[in-house]
């Protein structure tokens, strides 16, 4: 039983269709999640999501799904950082949606992107040693080691714009594992990444991310996929699940959970701490997608594939140049902007339209645009607030009850992450299949 049919709950079907599972797929909305490609003025836009990082394995599964001819990747555009009125181009590899401090940084150093008091404090970098047992935010992380300035001059749009969180909140050692380990050593970031070219390999398709869903979903024939339909609720009875969708019970031997953790379903007769503890320690983001089509293309932004900037003076956190960005769309003359507004408590379609506009008109000299789309995400990408590194060692730990985690509940970014815990989560499922009591036992249910 897999309970969500976006990207990750979908793969994960795939992958136990593979291997001759019996598997029932439920999903509360529509199928694909939050991978939302639209079109507007007859051009491709995306309301959620619009790059995947790339590895072997996932053009493999590409491939699998007969989109390999489909891929379509970033033009060499960076990302600039407007702070103070001005521009600032942003070290290639960070603006892809990774930070590593590589040899570009260092390159970078005196481009005016940092003050000279930042440098000479990220130059002390190598003698600087993390003195702290569990947990510490993103903010305090970088404040410790690269120093306060670096992270209000960079790091906070930065960081805050690609993961659409409160760096105060973050988790370090969710989000960057690495770094932590690194320091927590006693070694350098700097020196470990040094000389290092560290590419991220981006990509898209023609027609956009949605393309994925369908070939996918054409993949699960004999998959029972049950739309518009919520689980509430999960009895744990022995070795088996009853799981409660809409007024039916259906049973099986295992219950993968690929969604958000404000919507999990709860366990009972079982410790259902993991959920409750995931509510507690994930948080929300909120942002409002516009996609804004335009008649005229901005010239003097055109080495440019977007903008990241500081919400509380902006407004915005973010703006996409998608058409400079992904080779997606013909030259129609027309042009898609993609701005990215978070909030807090309420925001209507109005407001965050005015908001965008209001960038665009002081900043790239806009008329109004041809045509807008709104997007409100009220639960966009789930935050990991300090503490909830050990939340990924608890999902491990279920695993033996046959219960999963995978998708939003467990990844705090991103589609590759998901796809590829999918993968591994099908092989655990096959292998707690075949070793526990009711090997080869079916699914049971009026499905
Ligand atoms: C604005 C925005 C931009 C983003 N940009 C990028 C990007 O460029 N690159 C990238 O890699 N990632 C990006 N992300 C993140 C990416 O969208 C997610 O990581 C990914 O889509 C998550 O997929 P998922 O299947 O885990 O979850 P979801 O897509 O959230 O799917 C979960 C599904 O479960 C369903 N559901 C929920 N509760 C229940 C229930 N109780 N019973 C039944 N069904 C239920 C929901 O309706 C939903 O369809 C972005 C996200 C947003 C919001």
């Amino acid at each position: 039983m897999i309970v969500g049919g976006g990207v990750s709950g979908l793969t994960l079907a795939y992958e136990l269709k593979k291997l001759s599972k019996s598997v029932c797929l439920v999903e509360s909305e529509s199928l694909g999640g939050k991978i939302a490609t639209g079109m507007l003025e007859g051009k491709v836009i995306e309301e959620g999501p619009e790059e995947i990082v790339s590895s072997k394995s996932l053009l493999q599964f590409v491939e699998e799904l007969g989109l390999l001819d489909q891929v379509v990747r970033p033009k060499n555009g960076r990302f600039a950082l407007l702070r103070n009125e001005k521009l600032y181009t942003v070290p290639e590899g960070i603006a892809g949606g990774v930070l590593r401090v590589n040899a570009e940084l260092f390159r970078s150093l005196l481009n005016g992107l940092f003050s000279f008091r930042t440098i000479a404090r990220m130059m002390l970098e190598p003698f600087h040693k993390l003195n702290v047992d569990g947990d510490i935010s993103v903010n305090d992380l970088f404040s410790e080691i690269y120093g306060r300035s670096f992270v209000d001059e960079f790091f906070k749009p930065l960081a805050g714009g690609i993961y659409g969180g409160d760096i105060g909140l973050m988790s370090s050692s969710v989000y960057f594992p690495y770094i932590v380990d690194i320091k927590k050593k006693g070694k350098s970031v700097i020196e470990s990444f040094l000389g290092k070219k560290i590419n991220f390999d981006l990509i898209s398709f023609k027609k956009g991310l949605g393309s994925l869903i369908p070939r996918i979903v054409e993949k699960l024939e004999g998959v029972d996929i049950m739309t518009g339909k919520t689980v509430r609720s999960v009895n744990n009875e022995g070795d088996r699940f009853s799981v409660n969708v809409g007024s039916e019970k259906l049973e099986s031997r295992t219950v993968s959970v690929m969604v958000s953790p404000y919507t999990a379903p709860v366990f009972k007769n079982m410790d259902d701490y993991i959920v409750k503890k995931a509510r507690l320690y994930v948080k929300i983001s909120r942002i409002a997608v516009i996609n804004a089509v335009y008649d005229k293309k901005f010239e003097s932004y055109d080495k440019y594939s977007g903008i990241l900037t500081y919400p509380d003076v902006y407004g915005v956190s973010g703006a996409t140049f998608f058409d400079s960005k992904w080779p997606i769309n013909d030259d129609s003359g027309l042009y898609v902007i993609k701005y990215f507004v978070p909030f807090e408590s309420y925001i209507d379609e109005t407001r965050a339209i005015k908001i965008a506009e209001k960038f665009s008109r002081e900043h790239f000299h806009t008329e109004k645009p041809v045509s807008y789309r709104v997007r409100i995400w009220n639960e966009a990408l789930p935050v990991y607030a300090v503490g909830a590194d050990l939340l990924k060692q608890e999902a491990e730990a279920y695993m033996e009850k046959g219960v999963y985690f995978g998708g939003s509940f467990i990844n705090s970014t991103g589609i590759y992450s998901s796809v590829m815990r999918s993968k591994s989560m099908a092989k655990r499922i096959e292998s707690y299949l075949e070793t526990s009591t009711h090997a080869g036992s079916e699914p049971r249910g009026s499905l």
